[in-house]
């Protein structure tokens, strides 16, 4: 449970400790003649010969048990461990041992949803869940060749609400369902690896009509327009190639472009991650941290990350009135970035109010309801003609 961020946190050393005291446990549970592996970083796995489903229950438990009980010391901490378990039964004439494996895996993902440090049993019910994921990634696909995919834009705004550009934000127009966010369907592109194909096809949208706006005067040469990369997506072997490809073939201005990563993107193989962006960094692209202020101790890695904006999560944003926390952790997010030459930029700024407090506070640019909805191409367009005063 929660094994990546304890390695990134806590260093390698600790997270190779918790590994052997996992494997360590299992050796003492498990019997002579049963299978134990290790599939992958943090995942293991065991066939048990001959067990009764009951007794695989117990073994199970005994399992968790001793592992719950158990503490993992380094840095001068001590660190509990609690793991996930996920179990099905191997029956006659199960011959398909992927489905097999994903029946346990199934299991074990739900005794993490339901809480972590637990015992799940696959259960038909869920196999339906599954059916449901497979649905929705077909539906997914031919959304993709059917073009229901849209691209909305909100606005970036300085602290004058003179705009300075726009962020890219998709949606999907179902045929009966009508809009349906990104909230609803991203997860599913991302674990089926579809983000790759609709991350290009955002990519190239984006582009195309930002080449449009160019042409019709619309898009000053400041203005930065900002599209969101997945993590899939940023750690594709081609991404690099990719961008390069539709820069070629789309020729908008590089250093209109930003990228925004979160650090959940980066954080799990830094170095790749700084590789990559400094790839794209040498055709004038710039990378700006989305979400900044969520989960990880970011404040460490900002220094060594190539980025040139930060944004700082909504959550922070809505309370910045009433919560002397939040203000707080939003003037020295921004007194460091002053210091690292970053630009910051607040989103979710929905009252007049909040935009006030960050004004105080210096904060560069702004998004959010405050200033404008994220708005379809059209609506877009219409905007930017309003704002152009030679228009
Ligand atoms: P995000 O990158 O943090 O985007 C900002 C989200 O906040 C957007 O939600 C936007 O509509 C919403 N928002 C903007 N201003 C306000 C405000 O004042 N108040 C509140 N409450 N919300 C505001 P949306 O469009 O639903 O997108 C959700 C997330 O989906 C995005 O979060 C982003 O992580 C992801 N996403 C959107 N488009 C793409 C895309 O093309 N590719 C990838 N990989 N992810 C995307
Ligand atoms: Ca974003
Ligand atoms: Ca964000």
């Amino acid at each position: 449970d929660h094994f990546k961020p304890i390695n990134d946190d806590g260093g390698h050393g600790l997270g190779d400790a918790m590994l052997i005291k996992v494997s360590q446990a299992m050796a003492e549970v498990f019997r002579r003649g049963d299978h134990l592996a290790r599939p992958g970083g943090d995942e293991f796995a065991v066939i048990l010969d001959n067990c009764s489903l009951e007794n695989g229950r117990k073994l199970a438990e005994r399992l968790r048990a001793a592992i719950a009980q158990r503490r993992v010391v380094a840095n001068d901490r001590a660190y509990a461990v609690t793991i996930s378990l996920g179990m099905t039964e191997i029956r006659p004439g199960d011959h398909d041992r992927a489905e097999v494996i994903r029946r346990a895996d199934d299991a074990s993902y739900r005794a993490k949803r339901e809480g972590r440090n637990r015992l799940e049993f696959f259960s038909e019910s869920m196999s339906s869940e599954v059916t449901r994921q497979l649905d929705l990634e077909n539906q997914l696909r031919r959304a993709l060749k059917e073009n229901q995919f849209r691209l909305f834009y909100q606005p970036l705004v300085n602290a004058e609400r003179d705009i300075v550009g726009a962020e890219t934000l998709i949606r999907w127009e179902h045929p009966e369902q009508g809009m349906v966010p990104p909230a609803d369907f991203l997860d599913v592109l991302e674990s089926s690896g579809q983000i790759v194909e609709v991350g290009n096809w955002v990519i190239e949208t984006a582009f195309k009509q930002l080449l449009q706006w160019i042409e019709q005067g619309l898009w000053d040469s400041n203005f930065k327009l900002c599209i969101n990369i997945s993590p899939r997506q940023f750690h594709d072997r081609q991404f690099a190639e990719k961008i390069n490809t539709q820069l070629q073939r789309i020729k908008v201005p590089h250093e209109s472009i930003i990228m925004e990563v979160t650090e959940h993107n980066i954080i799990h193989n830094i170095d790749d991650a700084i590789l990559r962006m400094r790839e794209l960094i040498r055709y004038g692209i710039s990378f700006s941290l989305d979400d900044f202020g969520t989960g990880y101790s970011s404040l460490s890695h900002l220094k060594n990350l190539p980025v040139s904006h930060i944004k700082i999560d909504r959550s922070f944003v809505k309370d910045i009135c009433d919560d002397p926390g939040d203000q707080a952790m939003i003037a020295s997010i921004l007194a460091l970035s002053r210091h690292l030459g970053l630009e910051v930029v607040a989103e979710g700024v929905e009252g007049v109010e909040q935009f006030e407090m960050l004004k105080r506070y210096d904060c560069q640019y702004y998004q959010g309801y405050y200033f404008s909805k994220p708005l379809s191409d059209r609506d877009m367009t219409c905007y930017l003609r309003a704002a152009d005063p030679a228009a």
